[in-house]
């Protein structure tokens, strides 16, 4: 094969996708399966243990300092029939904050996890919305069939009327609970039964079958099996045709139902994802569409993580890449400051170990260590001035100043925040009226501020507390309009001022006072994210 050929072949055999779920419904047993199957078998312990370590908050903060473990999870790689698998892990606290809507931002589709039991809860509903916005493929897992769950029909409709998103369910659960037997496979027409492995360590032995089958009757209820032919031809006459076009536009998602902890349906899971996603998608670059090919190379940051190693103040950015080929210690140009930085030091994780890394194609992660001046959102590319669409920020609902007691610890505490902004752990502001030295704080969910207040102390030694301000709203303000004009119609319950980036905000104390602010102030446009100024 030519260099051009190799290159085509190896972006089409990548799919780089993330799983997301309300906590507990069984992303990280999930995850641990998808590498069971990936045959990446000594990984899947490995997934329990961060999971153990991050049970409560406060054993989360523990995992934090054990960077090495909560830093190689941020991408697993594996390979299942020929391709090449990167899953990007959302981080799973139970607070939501930016970083993980960041990590959607650097993948082609996702896998959404609903508990069978309890149907969509509100964490699936907000990663979600950031996934459609996206237009990404979704495709839905209903784990814990094998306990009570709601029925199928139930699920089915909640995803079409909560979430608002065609559902094709690729399989129908036979029974649920105990009695949970296994799935019939709409499009082949063949049911699949599983059997129990003890503690599901193994993979769940299937066997498959015809639905009229003895064997499959003989294991059914006989009312269990007649409802089961109804709601079949139900969904074959009252539901729409599977349509793949729809699923790819992230309009229409393939539903499987099974059970994780016993590895029933996780075959068919990853059979129907490969069949069905795409390899790496373009991306766009202002009004280009960049293509994955290259002929040049280009990739965007997506996380930093800084003080992995607490010794040496080192700082572990991730990149993913969008086209071309990588090759180590390659000279790349940032469209941001326009200066060039080489990408040397560059890794490949694969769970707990670091492999040197001296080749990617789009669709990959890359991580490096480097000092280099990369922000969140930064292109890096081969080719001067490229510069994919910016990674969306959200408007922040909790506002604080971090405020720093001894003196003796002002030159660290200024550093360290310096550090962790860059980060972009928290957004930062500077409000007019108020004459700070410091920015203002802006986070989705206070778990940030906890994040932030955490690493001061573990990494730069400095206690802190936080001056709890009264926002819950910020909204930029359109460049079109003029900071005197702003000026003139702030009122006691909200206050004017500038992100990190000079762009006009305006705070509001909660959403009732924007409401009424943008009512009566129709000639002053806002908007929810800094994107689309
Ligand atoms: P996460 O918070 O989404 O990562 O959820 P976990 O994967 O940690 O699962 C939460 C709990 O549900 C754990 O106790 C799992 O053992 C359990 N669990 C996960 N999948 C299943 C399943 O298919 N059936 C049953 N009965 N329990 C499950």
């Amino acid at each position: 094969m030519n260099e051009s050929n190799v290159m085509k072949s190896e972006i089409n055999r990548r799919r780089t996708f993330a799983i997301i779920s309300h906590p507990d419904a069984g992303k990280t047993t999930l995850t641990e399966k998808l590498l069971l199957y990936g045959g990446a078998l000594d990984l899947a312990g490995s997934v329990t243990a961060k999971k153990k370590q991050r049970e409560t908050s406060s054993d989360w903060m523990e995992l934090e300092k054990k960077r090495g473990i909560s830093v190689s999870s941020t991408v697993l790689q594996f390979e299942y029939n020929g391709y090449r698998f990167n899953l990007l892990d959302t981080p799973g606290h139970k607070d939501f904050s930016e970083d993980t809507y960041r990590v959607l931002m650097a993948v082609d589709a996702v896998v959404m996890v609903i508990d069978a039991g309890k149907g969509i809860e509100s964490q699936t509903l907000k990663l979600f919305e950031v996934c459609r916005q996206r237009g990404v493929p979704i495709f839905t897992f209903m784990n814990k069939m094998d306990r009570p769950a709601k029925s199928p029909l139930e699920l089915i409709d909640q995803l079409e009327s909560v979430l608002n998103i065609h559902a094709y369910p690729i399989n129908w659960p036979l029974e649920s609970g105990p009695f949970f037997k296994g799935v019939y496979d709409r499009l082949r027409s063949e049911v699949h039964l599983f059997e129990k492995t003890p503690g599901g360590a193994y993979r769940a032995p299937v066997s498959v079958r015809d639905l009229t089958d003895k064997q499959v009757k003989d294991v059914i209820s006989d009312d269990a099996y007649t409802e089961i032919l109804e709601e079949l031809e139900m969904l074959d006459i009252a539901h729409e045709k599977f349509d793949l076009e729809a699923v790819h536009e992230g309009q229409m998602t393939p539903v499987f139902f099974g059970s994780a902890t016993n590895n029933f349906g996780i075959e068919l899971l990853l059979e129907r994802f490969l069949e069905f996603s795409q390899p790496p998608a373009p991306r766009k670059a202002g009004g280009e569409t960049v293509p994955l090919e290259g002929p040049f190379f280009s990739g965007f940051v997506f996380k930093i993580q800084t003080n992995m190693n607490p010794k040496h103040r080192d700082r572990m950015v991730f990149i993913r890449v969008c086209s071309g080929k990588f090759e180590r210690d390659m000279m790349v140009t940032n469209s941001r400051t326009g200066r060039n930085v080489r990408l040397s030091n560059t890794h490949n994780l694969f769970g707990q170990q670091r492999e040197t890394l001296d080749e990617a194609y789009a669709g990959d992660v890359i991580s490096c260590i480097t000092n280099a001046d990369l922000r969140i959102g930064d292109t890096l590319s081969t080719k001067k001035g490229l510069a994919f669409n910016e990674i969306p920020r959200f408007a922040p609902e909790c506002f604080a100043y971090l405020v720093n007691h001894s003196p003796s610890a002002q030159k660290a505490f200024r550093k360290g925040l310096d550090h962790l902004l860059a980060e972009d752990i928290v957004q930062s502001f500077w409000p007019a009226q108020e004459q700070s030295p410091i920015p203002l704080l802006g986070a989705v969910g206070t778990l940030q501020f906890d994040v932030l207040q955490y690493r001061m102390k573990n990494e730069y030694g400095v206690d802190t507390t936080l001056d709890v301000k009264p926002w819950t709203a910020l909204r930029w303000v359109d460049p079109s309009v003029s900071e005197e004009t702003v000026k003139k119609v702030i009122s006691y319950d909200s206050a004017y001022g500038e992100d990190d980036c000079g762009r006009m905000v305006i705070l509001f104390r909660n959403n009732w006072s924007l409401q009424y602010f943008s009512e009566k102030n129709k000639e002053i446009t806002l908007h929810s994210s800094p994107a689309a100024l």
